[in-house]
């Protein structure tokens, strides 16, 4: 659908074209709501990825046109990928998925950018397409020379058992109302989404901010069995806790396997009233097959219990910015040959078996430490603690930072 609509835009540049495949569209000043001069034609469109691909792709092709796009919901551009991440709590913000706004569309590309404006027919012959301002309720009509729809899909709802308490994941506002669900609910509940679990239990960190709860946040990235056995699945979890009381508010988890018994033992522990370092101490049935001698929920007791006492600093990956900008130094402590395949910018790379012996030659400030999913890192930074350098480490490591930046890109 993308690149079709950006073949169409191409095309249409040099001529009167009707391009169909977006709701994304761009007119022409035959009379519409909006009259003005223009170049070669006045579009109109749908929005987010194919209509505002093609949108911003016309504007670079011609400065002169005319650009309208018409929007049904409230957002013309957000990361849809990022909305099961989101939902699993590792993308924390639900602004970091919002990409751009009618505004800044508006200054960059200088595109009419209409949101929930709901295109409800067309007159291919009269060159109109009749609008409903869904703020308003006005209806009006808006003249083109081209046209491009771009409307997406709708989800499909199989008609199975139990459909009625079903959601869809679609737009920006369907992770509210899912969450929104899941509040109401029992305190556990666990969806598949495109092939991951996703299993959530009590308060995320972002209800926890809302709260004002002063809060601790832990992101792991551990092995569904012992990494040697066979079939071995990662997954991602999320903890959330108060790190004055111990207690538990939430924890959220997501992969392929083993997502459900952990998120059940956290509730568990919850219900009970166990603190998060006290986890560490749960004896959790193991064999190869099916843990690990220190299971998942252990070691995010261990973490916990690091971040309670003041054993480790932690910094999440959306305050890496910020610690940066602050004097901060980025230290990558995988291997040479882990760093060469993507690295956060600005890092410098000592591999840990190397650390000892080049700790020397780190700049002076500061440091953030970070190895791929969080756990080589606390022998780092309890080295460099050591050697008496603030150290705070990168919570999540490598692993977190690049599915967050990367979902919010
Ligand atoms: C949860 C989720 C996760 C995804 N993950 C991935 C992934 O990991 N990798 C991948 O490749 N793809 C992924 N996708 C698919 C990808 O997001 C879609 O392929 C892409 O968004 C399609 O772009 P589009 O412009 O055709 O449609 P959309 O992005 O749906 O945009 C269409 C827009 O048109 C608007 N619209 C519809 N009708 C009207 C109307 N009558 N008037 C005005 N506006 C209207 C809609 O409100 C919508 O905003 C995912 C999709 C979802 C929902």
């Amino acid at each position: 659908m993308i690149s079709s609509a950006r073949r169409a835009a191409s095309a249409s540049v040099t001529g009167r074209t009707v391009l169909v495949g977006t709701v994304n569209t761009v007119l022409t000043p035959v009379g519409g709501r909006h009259p003005r001069p223009c170049g070669r034609g006045r579009w109109a469109a749908g929005g987010v990825a194919g209509g505002m691909s093609a949108a911003t792709r016309l504007r670079r092709l011609d400065e002169s046109a005319e650009i309208v796009v018409l929007e049904r919901s409230g957002h013309v551009s957000y990361a849809n990928c990022g909305l099961p991440y989101h939902l699993g709590g590792v993308i924390a913000e639900r602004d970091a998925l919002l990409l751009q706004t009618p505004e800044s569309l508006r200054e960059r590309f200088a595109l009419d950018v209409r949101v929930r404006h709901e295109v409800v027919g067309v007159d291919a012959a009269a060159r109109t397409v009749t609008v409903r301002d869904l703020a308003s309720g006005e209806v009006y009509a808006e003249t083109y020379d081209h046209l491009v729809l771009s409307p997406g899909a709708a989800p499909s709802v199989p008609d199975v058992p139990g459909v009625k308490r079903a959601r869809t994941l679609r737009t920006v506002e369907d992770p509210d109302a899912l969450l929104g669900a899941l509040a109401a609910a029992p305190r556990t509940a666990i969806v598949k989404v495109f092939g991951l679990t996703v299993a959530v239990t009590g308060w995320n960190g972002k209800r926890a901010r809302a709260a004002g709860r002063d809060h601790r946040v832990v992101h792991t990235h551990p092995a569904s069995h012992a990494g040697y056995y066979p079939g071995a699945a990662p997954m991602a979890l999320k903890l959330v806790f108060d790190p004055g009381s111990g207690e538990i508010p939430g924890a959220q988890a997501v992969g392929t396997e083993g997502v459900d018994k952990r998120v059940d033992v956290i509730a568990t522990a919850m219900r009970a009233g166990l603190t998060a370092p006290e986890l560490a101490d749960l004896e959790l049935a193991y064999a190869p097959p099916f843990g690990s001698a220190k299971d998942p929920v252990n070691m995010l007791g261990y973490v916990a219990a690091n971040l309670a006492d003041g054993t480790t600093q932690s910094v999440q990956w959306h305050e890496l910015e910020e610690a940066v900008a602050a004097g901060a130094h980025l230290v990558d402590v995988r291997t040479a040959g882990e760093f060469a395949a993507g690295h956060v910018p600005g890092a410098v790379n000592v591999p840990l078996d190397e650390l000892r012996e080049h700790a020397g030659e780190l700049p002076a400030g500061p440091l953030v430490v970070y190895c791929g999913v969080g756990v080589g890192v606390h022998t780092a930074t309890r080295l460099l603690t050591g050697l008496g350098r603030r150290v705070a480490n990168l919570d999540g490591g490598y692993a977190t930072w690049k599915t967050a930046t990367a979902a919010a890109a």
